[in-house]
């Protein structure tokens, strides 16, 4: 089944639910990057619940940036979500690893370790909106919960789940954010926590062979639950020769000029989908005329 994103909100309008099934995403993301499992738990935690916050856009041309600065061994993680919920993304030490916890996870928490989270949107007017707050327990889905609440003020669980196989790929992934929004009774609260318990976790939901959509239905069970919105999402690089030719020019003209000088072929890699652009030495010399001009 294709990775897709569900959009909806409860009859009484007090709740609003987001939902995205990552599997494929996640796994594309493993290949690209060869992440060991701490690391593709990490990477597609933060890629399911950056696809989640981007499709929150109403700017039809904007992105959302997610970026997971910890002290621990698999450094700085960056993702981007276009306003549709398709996403990118990279980390720092994909070959990380630690050992598992007690309980058999991965340690993605200490693998992230103490830091900062950075939501970075960009609506294409002004200056882009950022917001952050420390990472509370680099679990991700506890750090996007506690963004919300402290940088948005809005009410929100966050539930991130990434199953790793045998074989390493990824066996399912997906995610949640449910909001409450202004004016929802006190009780509304306990009782949706009391849900999110009684589902259980994500990846064994999804393991039973149910989607997302069905999870969400499930956790607004007889609440008038009315889908606004299921499309399908995916792991979308939106680089081209073209914007590598800008960034080289933006480097300045020292610089460019440095790489003529030294370097026969010069070849930029891009850090979220691997793919390798060449300049020769003469495509060098072009650029550079562009940039005078
Ligand atoms: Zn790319």
């Amino acid at each position: 089944m294709n990775d897709f994103l569900v959009r909806g909100m409860t009859a009484d309008g007090f709740v609003k639910i987001t939902a995205v099934e990552t599997t494929q995403l996640v796994e594309r993301a493993r290949q690209i990057h060869k992440t060991l499992p701490l690391a593709t738990a990490a990477l597609g935690r933060t890629l399911t619940a950056v696809s989640m916050m981007g499709n929150e856009l109403k700017y039809d041309k904007g992105s959302v940036t997610l970026q997971i600065r910890g002290d621990g061994p698999l450094g700085a993680i960056t993702t981007v979500s276009d306003s549709e919920g398709n996403v990118r993304g990279y980390l720092q030490n994909p070959a990380a690893n630690l050992p598992l916890q007690a309980n058999g996870h991965l340690d993605v928490g200490n693998g992230v370790g103490e830091g900062l989270l950075t939501v970075i949107k960009d609506i294409g007017e002004r200056e882009p909106f950022t917001g952050r707050i420390e990472l509370q327990s680099g679990e991700i889905a506890e750090d996007v919960a506690a963004y919300y609440v402290l940088s948005e003020q809005i009410p929100t669980v966050c539930a991130l789940g990434v199953l790793v196989d045998r074989d390493q790929s990824v066996k399912c992934a997906g995610g949640y954010l449910l909001q409450l929004l202004p004016g929802a009774p006190a009780g509304l609260v306990d009782l949706l926590e009391y849900r999110v318990q009684d589902v259980g976790s994500i990846t064994a939901n999804l393991e039973k062979g149910l989607n997302m959509r069905q999870v969400v239905e499930e956790l607004l069970y007889g609440m008038g639950l009315q889908l606004m919105e299921e499309h399908p999402v995916s792991y979308e690089c939106k680089c081209s020769r073209q914007k590598v030719e800008s960034a080289l020019i933006s480097m300045g003209r020292e610089e460019l000029q440095k790489l003529i000088d030294e370097e026969e072929k010069t070849s930029v890699t891009c850090q979220f989908c691997d793919v390798i652009y060449d300049f020769t030495r003469e495509d060098l010399v072009d650029l550079l005329k562009v940039q005078k001009s």
